[in-house]
């Protein structure tokens, strides 16, 4: 049975959704969690998202969040050149997906623990209003149209979200990623070190992904952009990539397939995230990144703020959530949003030929010892990338012109 009221709504138990309602119901808040699917995180296969750790810890540990492994070093490839990050900030694997182990799962069964509401194969049919403020929504459940009301109203339903619309929101798009993958058992791939490699040609503006989980699950998969697809199906570019590269199968050493996983992420540029007594969490509020398509640290933070407005709300008897907006912009966004799609822009355009420039460079300048030595000196290192970088003036150049251009 539903209550008739509660302080918060929030629709679409992704990462987002489940970590906004932890926090609330932990907070001795009323939380109704709406999810469309009949299973929750069934939105997507069993996958491993990578996700970094700043500005998730104190988050992570405070609400003990479920992750399925840390690592901190990586090798990067370009076709002809390498360099390993070896970093203080750590990487953590997050489990999606339906089976009981999922990040989505675990949180959800906890926040049911912590007397929340959780409903599956639950829509929201209509929005009423009070002066602009949401004051009820209909919910659509076990073919019964329900009256609810409620205090804050979240939108977490992913990349496909209408809230902007609602919102009455206009968006800057930025690019769409597609990606495919699969999850592999029994392969020799060393835990610890992550393999990322690029290809202008194999793999237009994202990368292939090579790493092993705690529970000794394979994480090897591809990402582009979609707008450089071209004709070929992802699935395709995924073999192609392997085929033409014996290194990845090399590490991936014997193994077996336990299943594959495809799906798409959208970024873009939005003008705010919340509105009176609505926000905008995780890739519905567009927090994707637009260098590596990662959304998972975004969701986190965005589900935590705004679950933190929130309580200041309801306790402050305040109405509007725009300190969440402050926040998000402060802990994620830090003014670069901008910059980033450019960034992004920038790296779709490098060659091969150039890509290999950069990743000499970088490797020369030392950060095969550590990238957090890197930026703590960077000018004991600049007399070795001037070395580099000068002996190929031509490449320098146009690397140096896309970067404005992008
Ligand atoms: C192939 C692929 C690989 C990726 N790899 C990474 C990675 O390595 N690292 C990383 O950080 N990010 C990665 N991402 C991005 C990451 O998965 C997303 O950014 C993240 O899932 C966003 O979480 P969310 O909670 O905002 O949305 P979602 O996880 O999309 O959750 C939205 C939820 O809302 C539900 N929903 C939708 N509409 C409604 C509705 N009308 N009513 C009720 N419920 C609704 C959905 O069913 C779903 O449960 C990847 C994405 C893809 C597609």
């Amino acid at each position: 049975m539903l209550e008739k009221e509660y302080d918060v709504i929030i629709i679409g138990a992704g990462v987002a959704g489940c970590v906004a309602a932890l926090k609330l119901v932990a907070n001795g808040k009323r939380v109704l969690l709406v999810e469309k699917l009949k299973k929750i995180g069934s939105h997507n296969s069993r996958k491993l998202d990578v996700t970094e750790s700043q500005g998730i810890a104190d988050i992570t540990a405070e609400l003990n969040l479920p992750f399925n492994g840390k690592f901190n070093r990586s090798i990067w490839y370009s076709p002809n050149a390498n360099f390993e990050l070896d970093s203080r900030v750590y990487d953590y694997y997050v489990l999606r997906g339906s089976d009981v182990d999922s990040f989505e799962s675990i949180v959800s069964n906890r926040i049911k623990s912590f007397g929340g509401t959780v409903l599956t194969n639950a829509e929201i049919t209509n929005y009423n209003f009070e002066n602009e403020y949401v004051k009820s929504v209909v919910i659509n459940y076990n073919n019964r149209h329900q009256v609810v009301n409620c205090k804050y109203l979240f939108f977490a339903d992913g990349h496909h979200s209408k809230s902007l619309e609602i919102f009455g929101i206009k968006e800057r798009p930025g690019p769409t990623f597609i990606g495919y993958g699969e999850i592999c058992v029994n392969s020799e791939l060393k835990a610890g070190v992550t393999h990322v490699f690029f290809d202008s040609k194999l793999a237009p503006g994202g990368y292939f992904y090579l790493g092993k989980a705690d529970n000794g699950e394979v994480l090897s998969s591809i990402v582009i952009n979609k707008a450089l697809q071209g004709n070929i199906s992802i699935k395709t570019y995924y073999q192609n990539f392997i085929a033409a590269n014996a290194n990845i199968l090399k590490l991936l050493g014997k193994y077996k397939v336990k299943n594959s996983f495809v799906g798409m992420g959208k970024t873009g540029i939005i003008s705010r995230r919340s509105l009176r007594n609505m926000a905008l969490l995780g890739d519905a509020g567009r927090t994707m990144d637009p260098i590596f398509g990662y959304g998972v640290r975004q969701a986190i933070i965005s589900g935590y703020m705004a679950a933190v407005s929130a309580i200041d709300c309801l306790n402050n008897k305040k109405r509007d959530l725009d300190e969440y907006e402050d926040k998000l912009n402060k802990s994620v966004f830090q003014g670069r949003e901008t910059e980033n799609q450019k960034f992004r822009n920038f790296i779709d355009h490098l060659n091969n030929e150039e890509l290999d420039y950069a990743f000499k460079s970088i490797e020369t300048i030392g950060l095969s010892t550590s990238l957090d030595d890197f930026f703590d000196n960077p000018f004991n290192n600049i007399g070795m990338l001037l070395n580099v970088t000068l002996k190929k003036p031509k490449l320098l150049t146009t690397v140096i012109i896309k970067f404005f251009l992008a």
